[in-house]
Parts: structure tokens; sequence; C-alpha cells
């Protein structure tokens, strides 16, 4: 039997599991998918003997992402570009290595519910410049975004991220955010205003095309109070389950030998779940 894991602190609330368990069952795979919270000063020696726990991988996620990038002996791209992997996998000789799959995530996700956002793309507005902007950064960066404007409320944190990904990134006022809108093409929330017991993200959308594609990468709850105004309005929405739903197939793919697919039936089993702990 073929084993992995989600390692964090805490990880509870992780939805990884329930994802990569309707996997095992729908492909019929002898396979087992466990929850490990694992405290940051023991993170070190826990992936250090994953392959004596059994397992060929994991995914990552807080407090653990950078660490499990200084923990592989190699990164893909992603990984190494964003500064912190989501996924884990040993190879056949024991070797650990590490990815980072939520700007694949990301993109597919928006290449399947928004078809077209990237022909012809306009300036992107990101909100927020923790670590998840980092992934989303990347992912624009590479589906060829020429300008994003990045608009976060601690600025040192934007300008830090705009040195990183270079001069497409353009650093604007976190309050000069609602004016910023009037030529955009895509809104990316990637603040965790709008989460189930977060402030809403105070924004206003009247100077926003009518052709924008609003993005939220808060899953909980599905429609924020973000994509509820955008789609008032007539914008095209897309909400943060389906990145959280791509992330995990490569992950998958490696670890148990299948590329799953993200259906319907997959993201209405996951909503179930969402707010059950
Ligand atoms: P993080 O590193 O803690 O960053 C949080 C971001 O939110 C920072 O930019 C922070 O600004 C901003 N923020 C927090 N409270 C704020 C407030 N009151 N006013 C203005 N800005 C505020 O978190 P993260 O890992 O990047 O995650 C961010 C969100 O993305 C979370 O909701 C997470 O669940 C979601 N996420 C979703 C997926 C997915 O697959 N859909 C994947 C990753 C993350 P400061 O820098 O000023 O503190």
């Amino acid at each position: 039997m073929r084993r992995a894991c989600v390692i964090g602190c805490p990880v509870e609330h992780s939805r990884s599991p329930v994802i990569h368990r309707y996997w095992l069952e729908k492909y019929g795979i002898d396979g087992a998918y466990e929850k490990e919270a694992v405290r940051p000063e023991d993170f070190a020696a826990f992936v250090g003997s994953l392959a004596a726990k059994g397992y060929v991988g994991a995914n990552v996620t807080l407090p653990h992402k950078e660490a499990a990038l200084r923990a592989a002996e190699s990164a893909d791209e992603a990984a190494a570009v964003i500064g912190a992997a989501n996924t884990l996998w040993l190879d056949p000789d024991g070797r650990l290595h590490a990815g980072n799959t939520d700007a694949y995530g990301f993109v597919t996700n928006l290449d399947a519910e928004a078809p077209h956002w990237s022909e012809g793309l306009g300036p992107v507005v990101v909100l927020g410049a923790g670590g998840a902007a980092r992934a989303i950064l990347y992912g624009l960066i590479r589906a060829g975004a020429a300008k994003i404007l990045l608009a976060n409320r601690t600025r040192g944190r934007a300008e830090t991220l705009a040195q990183a990904f270079g001069p497409r990134i353009e650093v604007i006022g976190w309050e000069t955010r609602s004016r910023a809108l009037g030529a955009c093409s895509l809104i990316v929330n990637t603040t965790s205003l709008g989460m189930t017991g977060q402030e809403p993200l105070d924004i206003d959308l009247s100077a926003l095309p009518g052709d924008a594609v609003v993005a939220d990468l808060v899953y909980n709850p599905l429609l924020t109070p973000l994509l509820i105004a955008a789609a008032k309005r007539g914008n095209v929405t897309v909400d943060g389950l389906g990145m959280l739903l791509h992330q995990a197939v490569p992950g998958f793919e490696r670890w148990f030998g299948v590329r799953p697919d993200v259906t319907p039936e997959l993201r209405a089993y996951v909503v179930k779940t969402l707010g059950s702990g």
C-alpha cells in the first residue's frame, strides 16, 4: 500500500485528506492519505524519516512550506522561485524532492472557470503580499501578465515581492486599491479578508470594467463578499476552491501513479465538508 500525508500545525482544518481519499476510492487504488500534526521544531526530523514512516510523499501546509523547501534535496522551478513547497515526494533512491503546485492550481482553475482570461490581458490587480501571493505572482507572470499592480496593507511586504518578481510588478498603495481597478482585466484577492471569522475585503468595484474577472483565493465561505459583489454587477467570478482542488492533482499523480480529474462531483463532495472542521 502506498501512503501519503499532509503535514501541518495545526492540520485538522486541512481539506487535503478529503480530496485525496476521494480520488483513492474513485480510482480503486490501494493507498492511504493521513493527517500529521508536526510542530515546527520537529519538522526536519519528521520529513527526514518519511520513508521509515512508510510514506512516499506529503503535502505541506502552514507553517512548514519554507522549511519543506529547505529540507528537500531538489526543488522544481515553481518552489524555488516562490520560496516555499507544498508537495514532497521521495524518488526510488530515497531522495526527497519538493514542488509547489499552488501557481499551477490557480492558473489551471482560471483556465477552467474563465476561459480566455489571459487573452489580451490588461493590468492585473493583486491584493495581498503573503505566502499565497508569491505563488499567484509566479503563476501570473508565467501566464504572460505584463503588468501587475500589487497592493498590500503592509507596503514593505509588497515592495519585497516586487524586488523578487521584477519590473512587471508595480506596488500601489493599499488605500488606492479601488481606484486602481479602472483598466484592470483581473483582480485576485490573496489576502485572508473575507474568510469566515475575518472582516470582508473593503473595496469599491464601481470602476472595474464589466469584462474583468474577479478571483478570490478564500474558499471558506465559497462565495465571499467580494465575489458576491462582483457577480451582482455581472463580472465573471472564480472562487478559491477550484485552486485547492487543482493544486492537489500533481501530488496525487506522483504518489499514486494516476493523474486524477477535478470534476463537479469532487467539488460538490468537498463543498459538503467545508465548515465542518
Ligand atoms: P498570509 O501569508 O498570512 O498573508 C495574509 C495576507 O492577508 C497579507 O497580505 C496580509 O497583509 C493580508 N491581511 C490580513 N488581514 C488583513 C487586514 N485586516 N487588512 C488588510 N490585509 C490583511 O496568508 P496566505 O498563506 O498568503 O493566505 C492568504 C489567504 O489565501 C488565506 O485565506 C488562505 O486560506 C488562502 N489560500 C487559498 C489557497 C487555495 O488553494 N485556494 C491557497 C493558499 C492560500 P499584511 O501583510 O499587511 O499582514
